[in-house]
């Protein structure tokens, strides 16, 4: 795994064998990073990996989005458009719930 170096002044996590010359975000000194242990460095990687999977559902709920919508418009079949109508409902759900624990992430500094 490679090392992680955390921002003492805005939590900013950089991956490398050293810490950078500057923060990126606030442009802290590099003697204002801290190495993570394995555990945090762990942390860290399954809170990326979480984030990802949320990307990820937000991404699908777009590609069904799409779908639904190019079904709805040929609206050649009720039953069809009553599938596509319920499919959107529980995709916008999807997306949203996604969404706001992105945010909520984002809140919490356990983002990037
Ligand atoms: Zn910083």
């Amino acid at each position: 795994m490679n090392k992680k170096w955390k921002c003492g002044v805005c939590g900013f996590i950089h991956d490398g064998d050293g810490p950078p010359q500057r923060c990126p975000k606030c442009a802290a000194a590099a003697a204002r990073f801290a190495l993570l242990d394995d555990d945090a460095a762990d942390a860290v990687e399954r809170s990326r990996h979480g984030n990802a999977v949320l990307c990820l559902l937000v991404d699908l709920g777009r590609r069904i989005e799409r779908a639904c919508k190019d079904g709805l418009a040929d609206d050649l079949d009720p039953g069809c458009a009553d599938v596509y109508r319920k499919c959107l409902e529980h995709t916008y759900q999807i997306m949203k719930l996604s969404m706001t624990e992105m945010q909520s992430h984002v809140g919490e500094g356990k983002w990037g």
